[in-house]
């Protein structure tokens, strides 16, 4: 497994695949790894012959220094997963080759990074998607996997990929879950042992929400539910609750009549956790 540092030996590489007629998947990351990261490495490597991962705390996508300084890493871990998941090539570029010249030159999808998660974070889409364009640029891929978790992320990258028209086919991968349901996350080992279990509350009101929308319900009353379930649970905050069309995060009212996504995001002792659930009637 080749770990590369800089854009250089990233194109090079890259360069060389393509030309023995290889083809190029790659998986961005923060590091961390876990087993969700690794369903995205399996989707590339079924969709393309080379796997290209990425491993970058992007800065331009928190709000807060102390979540960046927070945020956890183990380099040696994740090279070790990687290298036994069959991944062909790591990046771990620094700082100043991804940003040589700061923020200058941005990426933003202006409607869609600025509703929803974005409201309550503002400016993490757009950190996103200036350094998923970024990644684009370097490795040149033929195919990128995201995570339906961050399902907001992945509709936004989807637009990015379209407007700015870069060859790219992007592959949405299903959310990757502990045994008991919570969704695989890097924040969850900052979780202490009453929160953990308080998070059990996240897919408790996902699934209730799928029945009801099974059953037949209306919006208004899918949020009526899910509030409902969340705060029964008193170390749960709930900071961000919507439920918008399943492809163009568009708003829907009334009888659910297409496909939806809840998108939910709470906090647990001051970890803000996001889930999803796309629902159909
Ligand atoms: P991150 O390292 O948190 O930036 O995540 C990198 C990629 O992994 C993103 O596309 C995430 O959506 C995806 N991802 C994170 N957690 C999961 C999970 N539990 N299941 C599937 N994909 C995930």
């Amino acid at each position: 497994m080749k770990i590369l540092r800089t854009i250089s030996e990233c194109r090079s590489t890259a360069d060389a695949y393509r030309q023995a007629g290889e083809t190029i998947g790659l998986v961005p990351t923060m590091g961390f790894l876990h087993d969700g990261h690794l369903a995205l490495v399996a989707a590339a490597q079924r969709a393309t012959t080379r796997t290209v991962v990425t491993i970058f705390v992007n800065p331009a996508q928190f709000g807060e220094a102390a979540d960046l300084e927070a945020y956890p890493r183990n380099e040696e871990r994740d090279l070790a997963m990687l290298r036994d998941a069959g991944v062909d090539c790591v990046l771990m570029p620094p700082l100043e080759e991804v940003y040589p010249n700061g923020d200058e030159t941005i990426v933003e999808t202006t409607r869609m990074a600025n509703i929803l998660h974005g409201q309550v974070r503002p400016g993490h889409f757009r950190g996103v998607t200036t350094v998923v364009a970024r990644l684009f640029n370097f490795v040149q891929p033929d195919v990128a996997c995201f995570g339906e978790k961050d399902y907001q992320q992945l509709q936004v990258v989807k637009q990015m990929t379209r407007d700015l028209a870069f060859p790219i086919d992007i592959i949405g991968v299903p959310t990757v879950r502990e045994p008991d349901g919570l969704a695989m996350s890097s924040r969850n080992v900052r979780l202490g042992p009453e929160d953990r279990q308080a998070t059990l509350v996240l897919s408790r009101s996902l699934n209730a929400a799928d029945q009801a929308a099974a059953e037949g319900t209306t919006i208004e009353a899918l949020y009526d539910l899910i509030k409902t379930i969340i705060t029964s649970e008193p170390r749960a905050t709930l900071r961000g609750l919507d439920i918008v069309a399943g492809d163009d995060l568009t708003e829907i009212t009334g009888p659910l009549t297409t496909c939806a996504a809840i998108m939910i995001s709470v906090e647990f002792g001051g970890i803000l956790l996001l889930d999803q659930r796309v629902v159909s009637p």
